[in-house]
């Protein structure tokens, strides 16, 4: 194997736990290169190019799944902070709060919100220069001035053409092995259940949600009159969905035991809050009813098997502490 790419693995598979500042200029540097065909015996990448990769990961770990990106909890990150801060931005703007991919929400960024866009670019920059772009290529004490030389003053990263093209050729096995780095990070500091997955996923265009409709007959079965479970009305067909009474982007699961009815109005002042106590309490009694039917009426399946294990480990409630730290 070439040197070289030997050198870059090693870069991510020994990169200390503090942030994941390293992880995210490797996918940078590799999606720079896979981008296009680039002439010359060198190639110049901008501070800004990777900046604006270094935006588009955090934003979508953090506006799905609001990953902690670093080991000390009280001082966040500045990259991190920066993106919160234009997160926050967009959703003043942009006001049913759904989350949007980065790639989506990038039109309205750059011409609605185009200062604070150009702002956020220029922030994350100036820490890639301060912070990660010096560091990343020191191994064992020494620069490997063969994957790249960062040029202070320019603010950019000079590399050759041939390492442009090892990390385009290798770019597959380099995505999974820094998505793998990248989650190993998380889970010494983020408690919350799937992490691997949640990484692995923030790459695909599309972060599709089941329909939750084959749930409807085991609700249904409890709640026939399909009462919302936040305000308890009963709910009109076009109003009805079904919630995750422990937010999805915290289980990023769709388990019968944290579904319920609700009125879609109620649901989206709600969404991605964390229950109440008395919600939970709710949801846990609502869970030992809705065994009793569904073992009286003598149903069976995974799913039914999932809501007894989910009430003899007591997962609502081990959940819900998770998803409050
Ligand atoms: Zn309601």
């Amino acid at each position: 194997m070439d040197p070289r790419l030997n050198k870059f693995k090693k870069i991510i598979r020994e990169c200390n736990y503090d942030n994941t500042y390293k992880m995210a200029l490797a996918k940078a540097l590799v999606e720079l290169s896979s981008e296009k065909e680039y002439e010359g015996d060198f190639v110049v990448f901008t501070v800004y190019d990777a900046a604006h990769k270094f935006l588009k990961y955090y934003w979508n770990q953090t506006i799905y799944f609001n990953l902690v990106q670093g080991s000390n909890l009280k001082k966040i990150p500045e990259v991190l902070q920066y993106t919160k801060r234009l997160i926050s931005k967009f959703f003043e703007y942009n006001e049913n709060k759904k989350p949007e991919r980065f790639e989506k929400a990038e039109k309205i960024l750059s011409e609605k919100l185009r200062d604070h866009y150009a702002k956020t670019i220029d922030n994350i920059a100036c820490t890639i220069c301060k912070d990660v772009a010096w560091r990343f290529t020191r191994i064992d004490g020494e620069f490997a001035d063969d994957i790249y030389v960062f040029d202070k003053t320019k603010k950019v990263f000079v590399i050759s053409s041939e390492v442009v093209k090892l990390l385009k050729e290798n770019a597959e096995d380099l995505y999974d092995l820094i998505n793998y780095r990248w989650g190993m990070i998380l889970e010494t500091f983020n408690s919350s259940p799937r992490i691997n997955k949640k990484v692995k996923i923030i790459d695909r265009e599309d972060i599709k949600r089941n329909s939750l409709n084959k749930y409807k007959v085991f609700l249904d079965a409890e709640n026939p009159e399909r009462r919302c479970f936040l305000c308890g009305k009963k709910i009109e067909d076009k109003e009805l969905s079904i919630d995750h009474v422990i937010p999805w982007s915290y289980v990023y699961s769709d388990d019968l035991w944290n579904l319920v009815y609700v009125h879609k109005s109620c649901n989206s002042t709600k969404s991605n809050v964390i229950p109440s106590e008395e919600e939970i309490q709710k949801l846990k009694e609502r869970n030992e009813e809705l065994f009793e039917i569904l073992k009286e009426k003598q149903e069976s399946g995974k799913w039914i098997d999932e809501l007894e294990i989910a009430i003899e480990k007591d997962y609502v409630d081990k959940f819900w502490i998770g998803c409050k730290q």
